[in-house]
This record gives C-alpha cells, sequence and structure tokens, in this order.
C-alpha cells in the first residue's frame, strides 16, 4: 500500500459563497462514489477528521479491509465515520443517590487499573483527568475511566493542531498534586477544564485528590466540580451505538482512497485570494478540494478482489478484458484459433493478451489466475475436436462451451455487457 509510486489526483473548487460550495461538493462526491463504484470497489463514506488540511466538512472515501490502516465506525442508517471522530450515543446511567465526598488514601496508586482494584470499583466509576498544552494554554480533559480520550477530537475542541501532554512538573504546578493524583475537583478556576459528554451528572465518581497518595470517592459534578465546559473527547469503541439511528455500530478496518473538503475560506484568506462581487466589492474566494489517490485505489481493489490464486480484476480496470490461453502452441489448429479471436478481439477493441509461450498448460492456467483478466479462453486441442473453446469466468469459475467460431463473439458480449453494468447509467 506504502507503495514508492504515489500518485494523486488533485482537484480544487472555487466559489462565490457558501451555496455554491454545498453544490459543488455534493456533485464532487457523486461523482467520486461512481468512480469507486466503477471499480467494483465496496467502500463507506465516512464522516473525518480534517487534520492538518482544516476546513469544516471532509469525507472519505474507504474501501473496507482488514489490512486497512484505518478504523472506521459504520451503521445501517448510513452514518459513518473513521474513528478519530466517529460519535457515539452516550447511555444514561441509573440515577445514583448523592453520597458525602470522602478522602481515601491510595498509596502509590496512580493508573486507573491500579485504583480500580484497589478501591474495588469498576473503571467506569473513575475520571481519568489528563493535562494538555494547547501551544501555551494548559487544558484539564476529564473522560470516564474505561474511555480512551481521543487526541484528534481534543485537538478539533481546543483549535490546535497537536496538544501535548503536560510534563510530571508541569502537573504539580498546576494541579498542586503529582502526576497520577489529577483530578478536575479542587483545582484552580484559571485552569480550563473539559468534561467528557459521557461524565454524567447522576453518578458517583472516584477522581484524584491532586494530593499525593489520595484520591477522592462521591464525586458529583456540579457540587465537586464545576461544569464549565462539555465536549466529546473519547474514542468510539465496540458496541458503541449509532450517535443517528442508536443501533450498534460496526466497526472495520478501510483503506482511505479519496478525500474531499469544504476549505471555505481557510486558504483563501491567508493568502489573499478575492474577487469582485457584482457591487465591486472585495470578497474572498470559498473553495473546495478533492484528492483520490490513483495508485491506491489499484492497490485497494486487489486488496479487496482476490482469492487464493490471485487476482480478480473488474473489467472497468482489468489490464486486459480477455485472457487467451492456446494450450499447446505447436498444435497448429489451435494457434491459428487462437489467433484468429485475438484478431477479431482486437479489431473490436476488446483488450486481449494472448499466452503464446510454449508452457505447461497447468503453468498457463495458473498464471491466468494468478493475473486475474475477467474472462479467460482456453483452446485445446480436446475441445476443438468437437469444435469448441471453453470461456471461464475468473471471479465466478463458471465455464461456458463455446463453438469456436463465435468466441469472439461471445467474450465481446460478455465484455460489454459486464461494462455496461458498471458505468454510472447502467
Ligand atoms: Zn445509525
Amino acid at each position: 500500500m506504502r507503495a514508492r509510486e504515489f500518485l494523486m489526483k488533485d482537484g480544487y473548487s472555487f466559489h462565490t459563497d457558501e451555496t455554491q460550495l454545498e453544490t459543488a461538493y455534493e456533485q464532487m462526491r457523486d461523482a467520486y462514489a461512481a468512480v469507486f463504484r466503477r471499480c467494483g470497489l465496496e467502500f463507506v463514506i465516512v464522516e473525518a477528521d480534517s487534520g492538518a488540511i482544516g476546513g469544516d466538512v471532509n469525507h472519505e472515501f474507504m474501501v473496507t479491509a482488514d489490512s486497512g490502516e484505518s478504523l472506521i465506525f459504520s451503521s445501517q442508517c448510513g452514518y459513518a465515520a473513521s474513528s478519530e471522530s466517529a460519535k457515539f450515543r452516550i447511555e444514561a446511567a441509573p440515577d445514583e443517590k448523592e453520597a458525602p465526598l470522602v478522602r481515601r488514601e491510595t498509596p502509590g496508586k496512580k493508573t486507573v487499573e491500579e485504583v480500580s482494584a484497589f478501591l474495588g470499583v469498576e473503571p467506569a466509576r473513575l475520571l481519568k483527568s489528563l493535562v494538555f498544552f494547547a501551544g501555551e494554554e494548559p487544558v484539564l480533559a476529564v473522560v470516564p475511566g474505561d474511555r480512551e480520550l481521543n487526541e484528534a477530537k481534543l485537538a478539533r475542541v481546543l483549535g490546535h493542531p497537536a496538544p501535548r501532554l503536560a510534563t510530571a512538573e508541569e502537573i504539580e504546578r498546576l494541579t498542586g498534586g503529582p502526576l497520577g493524583f489529577t483530578g478536575p475537583s479542587g483545582i484552580p478556576e484559571s485552569l480550563r477544564t473539559i468534561l467528557d459528554l459521557a461524565v454524567q451528572e447522576n453518578r458517583n465518581y472516584v477522581t484524584g485528590g491532586n494530593t499525593r497518595d489520595v484520591h477522592l470517592m462521591n464525586v458529583r459534578l456540579g457540587r465537586d466540580v464545576p461544569v464549565r465546559e462539555r465536549a466529546d473527547l473519547t474514542t468510539a469503541r465496540e458496541g458503541d451505538r449509532c450517535p443517528r439511528c442508536g443501533d450498534v455500530m460496526r466497526m472495520g478496518r478501510g483503506i482511505e482512497v479519496g478525500h474531499i473538503f469544504k476549505l471555505g475560506t481557510k486558504y483563501s484568506q491567508a493568502m489573499g485570494a478575492s474577487f469582485l462581487d457584482a457591487e465591486g466589492a472585495e470578497r474572498t474566494i470559498v473553495m473546495g478540494t478533492y484528492g483520490i489517490g490513483i495508485t491506491r485505489t489499484v492497490a485497494a481493489v486487489i486488496e479487496q478482489l482476490h482469492d487464493p490464486n490471485g487476482i480478480i480484476w473488474p473489467y472497468s480496470i482489468a489490464p486486459y478484458h480477455v485472457h487467451l490461453v492456446p494450450v499447446n502452441v505447436n498444435h497448429a489448429e489451435t494457434k491459428q484459433i487462437a489467433e484468429s479471436i485475438y484478431e477479431r478481439l482486437s479489431e473490436w477493441v476488446v483488450e486481449t493478451l494472448i499466452d503464446d509461450r510454449d508452457e505447461r498448460p497447468g503453468a498457463k492456467f495458473k498464471d491466468a489466475d494468478l493475473m486475474g483478466m475477467p474472462l479467460r479462453v482456453t483452446i485445446g486441442e480436446k475441445g476443438l475436436k468437437d469444435g469448441i473453446v471453453e470461456l471461464r469466468d475468473r471471479k465466478t469459475g463458471q465455464v461456458a462451451r463455446v463453438p469456436s467460431g463465435e468466441a469472439a463473439a461471445a467474450c465481446r458480449k460478455r465484455v460489454e455487457e459486464a461494462l455496461r453494468k458498471l458505468s454510472p447509467s447502467g
């Protein structure tokens, strides 16, 4: 996948306003979907993290494959997102009776596992409190103990590309307590604190006490922790429910083959790219950008469309549509018929490969499967005794016996039908 050759198709669109951009973005999204459908790919269009490129809205085209480098969540309702941005439904916890705040000695217990084992409480009852720096600004992020903080989500909330974790010294200076005992209760008001959406108001939590070897129990939002800022900060996981329809989401891996962005005015503003509107007023150009990884798409096709014997090319992007295999090239009739089929197909611009090597039949068939052209035609002495050649579909393995004089026309028909089916209007 990460081949040295990386060919990209890049596109940009320029608009006078957001409405125009919206139209172009939708058209591009449809066009990309048509391209990947035509390549025979199964894919999902996911809401993605805009990362370094920025902009408001962006979508990735992800080919589903176990070898994919991205984790994606999808739902039957059509919702799909990469793990950097997948949302999930937050399940309301049953109300718990408020209990008085309790200070507990937790000598040397710093991690969620250590504290939950020591105090005999489930990890979900703990709050993990992490200090980050977005540039100069320190931020305390608070998430449930059984969930992972998602740095891409945090970066978006903070509007900073790469917040960094604070050092032990910085934590001590900001919270008054050492690393491992940080909590949102009793910290200075000046420390910006963001609570994850899954942290609930009606539960008694365990948090660090901002003192060495101390944790607090029965911590309540509102009473013990001021609720100033809330955000979605954690990564979706197996079993989480779709934010739209509530169904359990599917978790799978994907290969990114395309990415489209609504850039808005982010770059045009920075570069001073403007235009004069009908009233003669200077306005900033609204932009979109659209990319397809071309070599990556080919690799993704192979990743998704293969079997133990080799590649199964879809007709749309197969190097050749038809692979002719004259079994014995030293047999005059075999050779003559193979060549006549080849010539007919070439005249009709059906892309055809002929294996005219003097090789064992087994080796030729193996190579044909490995290379994976969609249609194989076997021309053998045995069949020719009955005037027959064999058409074999690489994908299904189905074999049709066809009179040798009709073989070229039969191939053409199959190729044309298959291409028609893949075309957007088909
Ligand atoms: Zn859904």
